[in-house]
C-alpha cells in the first residue's frame, strides 16, 4: 500500500526483534482481514515466525511518511483513529517482549516511556503514530504482502477454511485467516455467533495541541493521564508522543453513567437533576 520512509531492514531499531535465523519455518498462506493495531501485530508475529502474510484492509489512505504527519492520516475505517488513546501498561508490555524493535521506534520519534506509581510501565504516544510505526514495520517486512481490499467473507469447505472473497468478488486462497476487522466487522459471525459489544454510551470530543518548548504536561494523577473531576463532569488530559496532548471534556449523563432501578421511579429526576 506505501512504499515511502518504512525503517529499512538495516535500521538499528530493528536488531532488537527476531533475526532470519530465529524464524521457524511457517506453512501456508495467511491472510489477516483488517490492518489495525490487532491485524498488524498479528502480522509482524506472523511473518517473524516465518509465515507468508497478506494483509488487507479496506482503509485506501496509505500512511503518512513521518510521525509528524500521523494527524493528517484518514482513517475512516477507524472512528476513533484520532481521538486521544491511553496506552495501558499491558499493551506496552506486550509490545516491550515482542516487538521491542517497534518500542525502540515509537520513542525514537518522540514517544515516552513513562513508569507509573506501581512500578508498571507505559508509553505516550497518539495512537496514529503508534498505527504508523506499526505499519512502517510491517511492510519492511518482505513476506508480508500490504493490500487495499475490502474482505466480504470468509471461505470454507470440507470443515476448513479456504480462503476469503473480496468485495470485488476474487477469492484469496488461505489456510489460515486472521479476523482483525474491529468492533464493527462481521467476518466471524457465522461461526462465533453474537459477539461482546459493550456500548460505550460516550460522545468523544477532543482537539489536540503542542507544549511550548519547555512546557511539561503538569501532574499525572490517574494511571499514565492527570485528570481534573467537577460535578458531574472530568477533564482528562491524554499526554502523547513529541509533546503532544489532548483534553478530552467528558460529560457522561444520567443513564449514560448509572441507572437506577425503574421500581423507585427516580431516573428522570436524576437526568434532569445533574445539568441543572
Ligand atoms: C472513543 C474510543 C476511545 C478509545 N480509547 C481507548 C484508549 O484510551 N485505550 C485503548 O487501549 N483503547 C481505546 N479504545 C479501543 C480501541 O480503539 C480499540 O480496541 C482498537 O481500535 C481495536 O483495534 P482492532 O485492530 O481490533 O480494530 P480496529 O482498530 O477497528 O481496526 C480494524 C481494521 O479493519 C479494517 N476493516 C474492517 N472491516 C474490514 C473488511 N471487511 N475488510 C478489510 N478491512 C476491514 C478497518 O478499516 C480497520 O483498519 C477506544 C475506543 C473508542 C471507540
Amino acid at each position: 500500500m506505501h512504499d515511502g520512509a518504512a525503517p529499512s531492514r538495516g535500521d538499528p531499531h530493528r536488531q532488537a526483534g527476531p533475526g532470519p535465523r530465529e524464524r521457524s519455518e511457517g506453512t501456508g498462506q495467511v491472510v489477516i482481514a483488517g490492518a489495525g493495531v490487532a491485524g498488524l501485530t498479528a502480522a509482524l508475529a506472523l511473518a517473524r515466525q516465518g509465515h507468508r502474510v497478506q494483509l488487507l484492509d479496506r482503509d485506501a489512505a496509505p500512511r503518512p511518511d513521518a510521525v509528524d504527519g500521523a494527524a493528517a492520516w484518514k482513517r475512516r475505517g477507524v472512528a476513533q483513529f484520532h481521538q486521544p488513546h491511553s496506552l495501558l501498561a499491558r499493551l506496552y508490555a506486550e509490545l516491550s517482549a515482542a516487538l521491542p524493535d517497534v518500542v525502540a521506534e515509537l520513542t525514537a520519534q518522540g514517544a515516552r516511556p513513562v513508569t507509573l506509581p506501581d512500578g508498571l510501565a507505559s508509553l505516550w504516544c497518539r495512537r496514529s503514530a503508534l498505527e504508523l510505526v506499526l505499519r512502517a514495520a510491517v511492510e519492511a517486512e518482505p513476506t508480508v504482502d500490504l493490500r487495499h481490499a475490502a474482505v466480504r467473507a470468509v471461505e470454507a469447505g470440507g470443515g476448513a477454511v479456504t480462503g476469503v472473497r473480496l468485495d470485488d468478488g476474487a477469492v484469496l486462497p488461505a489456510g489460515l485467516v486472521v479476523d482483525a476487522t474491529g468492533r464493527r466487522g462481521r467476518l466471524s459471525r457465522p461461526w462465533s455467533g453474537d459477539t461482546v459489544d459493550v456500548p460505550a454510551d460516550e460522545a468523544y470530543v477532543s482537539r489536540r495541541y503542542r507544549l511550548l518548548p519547555g512546557a511539561g504536561f503538569g501532574t499525572v494523577n490517574r494511571g499514565v493521564i492527570p485528570v481534573a473531576e467537577g460535578d458531574g463532569y472530568a477533564l482528562l488530559v491524554f499526554p502523547h508522543d513529541a509533546g503532544t496532548y489532548a483534553p478530552l471534556g467528558l460529560h457522561p449523563l444520567a443513564d449514560a453513567v448509572s441507572t437506577s432501578n425503574p421500581h423507585f421511579g427516580r431516573g428522570l429526576a436524576l437526568a434532569a437533576a445533574r445539568p441543572a
